[in-house]
């Protein structure tokens, strides 16, 4: 039977433009904000409270996770409504750089590359030191192959394949030329939700799972402004990633990591653990918590580990070799940790750099030290030049003869370091990855500690625990994403669809975004076109166009940028709106974004000096 909610409530459509959810939309769709309790005043009310959201589905966090289990729901029939509290999607996700691991791909196929499930299954087994959950990882591995034909066809570049540590073969697939994969990832996620045009609600924080006999029909969240809205549901997928962002919730469960900086994006609290334990949820391997040996400090930038597969090497401020560096992360952390000045240096020659795009970024952030020959770079990082030399000399020896006599590493050996210039990145660990989290089962069911169903509730990606066990192999991360998080939108649609759709025709229709100028607000500026330029970006140029009528800017867009796609969306929408929408150049950064944020800021201001 068809679910008749929209017909129970009166709507009153409101503008929430302001608020980040989603344009307005018609009310035969059902998507608007509802009223539940309607009163006599014919009067437009500012705030509605609280708010109420009908969907099929209710997915929470709009990272890989959740943007993945987005797609598929839809795909198969229902209404998802997704709730992100960050003003933009991406999570951590669109900053993983390594690449996706998947085995017997066809683009390994392509490429020459022999490797299979089973190879994948015992290397993940083996990395995480055999406490993954057999079945978890089982479904991981054998539907890793389907996730890349899946983000193929949904239009994913995965041109290139790299060499992970702790992989067999070579299976971390990623862009063409190496690009990290984050933010091609994210783009392609979110352009394929937003042609589906799937509500995503921004600024929109879940604080409780609301439930009816045991049953989770929905969530409770606080929007910006700390209005109450409630998003009703058949099922509710939690996709909120991890915790270490959380120095509170990682240093309670492993104290010697108190005091460590973090990887991640600040929305990595944690929240969608303590939901699910409210309603009942078991959680495994939460102590088990993965440190990167890679980070760069001063910016919390990781080095990728595809920089070793291409052939780098570590040595310490001594300027000697310390270790395999193609060993497991947690073994890495703990080697770097032991030098006396508990950093190492990554080093790389001009081979390396052509070979990986993200150099080129790394650079521009000024943490990488470079010396137009080996010695040169010794004095640079304050290291003896005769002992660095001599490190390099039996490192491309070793790479020659194929024999690491010293560590007894045998991948990332096909390029020596013989190319000047040579570059050198000091990095120590920092907390990463949390590999434990929510019980599920490979339905991506929450389950209790006995193993209970919780019925209407769903988790995929970091939030949840068992595929990993005590560590996760670089690239597994993203592997999971997709796969648990397409597994996650298909089961938890056919338990929605069981009660019928609330799409109507398929699709949802939202109606385009118009800036909405908040009332007397005025810039008294000529009326034309105008251009702003700003050189201040994470990549260089931005510049933007402003349109002038009747005094007040009307309308803004992007000309040239070159910043990270997620990002640059996010800072587009919040800070074009507020301009905008107070016609003003006071405009807040927006966090996470920093230098995008003063790129755009810059270049509304000189496009808004023109127009004086
Ligand atoms: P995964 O890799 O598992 O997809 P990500 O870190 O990429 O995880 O994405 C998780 C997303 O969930 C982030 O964008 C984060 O801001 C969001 N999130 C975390 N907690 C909440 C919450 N309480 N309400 C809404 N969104 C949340």
């Amino acid at each position: 039977m068809k679910k008749f909610m929209s017909s129970l409530i009166a709507f009153t459509l409101v503008s929430t433009m302001f608020t980040g959810c989603a344009a307005p939309v018609s009310p035969s769709t059902s998507t608007a904000p509802v009223d539940p309790s309607p009163s006599s005043d014919t009067s437009t009310p500012d705030v509605i409270s609280p708010t109420v959201h009908q969907g099929d589905i209710i997915i929470v966090g709009a990272g890989g996770a959740g943007l993945t289990a987005a797609i598929e729901a839809h795909d198969a029939g229902a209404k998802v409504i997704l709730i992100e509290k960050m003003p933009f999607a991406g999570g951590n996700t669109i900053r993983s750089k390594g690449g996706l691991n998947a085995a017997g791909t066809v683009v390994q196929e392509k490429l020459g590359i022999t490797d299979d499930a089973q190879t994948f299954y015992n290397d993940t087994f083996k990395g995480g030191k055999e406490m993954s959950d057999p079945e978890l990882l089982k479904f991981f591995t054998d539907n890793s192959a389907s996730a890349v034909d899946w983000l193929l066809e949904i239009g994913m570049d995965l041109g290139s394949i790299g060499h992970g540590a702790g992989a067999t073969n070579a299976r971390m697939h990623r862009p063409e030329g190496g690009k990290s994969i984050g933010a091609t990832l994210v783009k392609t996620l979110t352009g394929n939700v937003n042609e589906r045009s799937i509500q995503m609600d921004f600024n929109m924080t879940a604080t409780e799972l609301m439930t009816e006999n045991g049953v989770v029909v929905g969530v409770i969240a606080k929007d910006k402004q700390g209005n109450i809205v409630e998003y009703k549901g058949d099922a509710v997928i939690i996709a909120t990633g991890g915790f270490a962002a959380n120095e509170a919730l990682f240093s309670k469960y492993n104290p010697d990591l108190a005091g460590f900086i973090t990887t991640n994006h600040a929305g990595a609290t944690g929240d969608g653990i303590v939901l699910a334990e409210q309603v009942g949820a078991g959680l495994v391997h939460i102590d088990q918590i993965q440190t990167n040996p890679t980070v760069e400090q001063s910016q919390f930038e990781v080095i990728s580990e595809s920089i070793r597969g291409l052939g780098a090497i570590f040595v310490n401020q001594g300027g000697v070799r310390i270790t395999n560096e193609m060993g497991t992360r947690d073994v890495l952390s703990t080697t770097i940790l032991g030098q006396p000045e508990q950093y190492t240096y990554i080093l790389f020659d001009q081979n390396t750099r052509e070979n990986m795009a993200a150099v080129e970024s790394m650079i521009n952030l000024g943490i990488v030290s470079e010396g137009a020959t080996i010695q040169e770079l010794a004095t640079t990082i304050g290291t003896d030049p005769v002992v660095l030399k001599t490190t390099l000399d039996t490192w491309n020896n070793a790479v020659a003869t194929k024999n690491d006599a010293e560590f007894g590493r045998t991948t990332g050996m096909d390029h020596d370091l013989t190319k000047a210039p040579y570059y050198a990145i000091k990095v120590a660990p920092g907390v990463h990855y949390t590999m434990g989290g929510v019980k599920i089962n490979t339905n991506t069911e929450v389950l209790t500690d006995d193993d209970t169903i919780i019925d209407g509730l769903f988790a995929a990606g970091e939030v949840t625990g068992g595929i990993h066990g005590g560590n996760r192999l670089g690239g597994n991360a993203v592997g999971d994403i997709i796969v648990m998080g397409r597994q996650a939108g298909t089961m938890a649609s056919t338990l929605a669809l069981a009660n019928g759709s609330l799409l109507e025709d398929g699709k949802v229709v939202t109606s385009p975004v118009v800036f909405e100028i908040k009332e007397g607000a005025t810039l008294a500026l000529k009326d034309g076109t105008y251009q702003g330029t700003s050189e201040k970006g994470r990549n260089g140029k931005v510049v933007i166009e402003i349109t002038v009528k009747d005094g007040k800017a009307t309308n803004i867009t992007t000309v040239e940028s070159a910043e990270t796609e997620g990002f640059y969306t996010s800072v587009e929408e919040e800070m074009f709106k507020s301009f905008i929408y107070n016609q003003s150049i006071e405009l807040d950064a927006v966090s996470g974004a920093t230098l995008s944020s003063d790129a755009v800021e810059e270049a509304i201001v000189d496009a808004v000096n023109k127009a004086k």
